[in-house]
């Protein structure tokens, strides 16, 4: 039976070796891509460092993150509940925790969900299987 955590608290005690299991979540933004979806893990270009676990949506190339799609870590998963955060001007830049680059800035899609705008070249994603 695989755990599905759905408690964020309890993935804040875990270590980032450990492997946590997520749930693709599966909603009108999903069904408006087609309804295939799955993880990737983006990362840092300049340190490797892990940044983010992230839902693809569809086929398409990647180009933001929007922030109801954002897994892992905790930090960046919560921005989507925060209820200071009313448009893209409260985001902070999604920045490398290890080496301080801005990979991402924030933007609004216009379909209404807030999002990085990621820059090109100063990331790499693997597919999560
Ligand atoms: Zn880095």
């Amino acid at each position: 039976m695989v755990k599905l955590c759905n408690n964020m608290q309890d993935i804040g005690f875990k270590s980032q070796k450990e492997e946590i299991k997520f749930k693709l979540k599966n909603d009108k933004y999903r069904r408006k891509r087609g309804g295939e979806a799955h993880f990737i893990d983006i990362y840092c270009i300049n340190c490797n460092n892990f940044l983010l676990k992230y839902q693809k949506d569809g086929k398409g190339t990647l180009q933001r993150c929007y922030l109801n799609r954002i897994f892992y870590p905790q930090y960046l998963e919560r921005l989507q509940y925060n209820p200071k955060i009313k448009g893209y001007k409260d985001l902070p830049n999604l920045i490398c925790q290890s080496c301080n680059t801005v990979i991402g800035t924030p933007m609004l899609h216009h379909d209404g969900r807030l999002a990085f705008k990621l820059r090109k070249g100063l990331y790499f994603k693997k597919r999560v299987f």
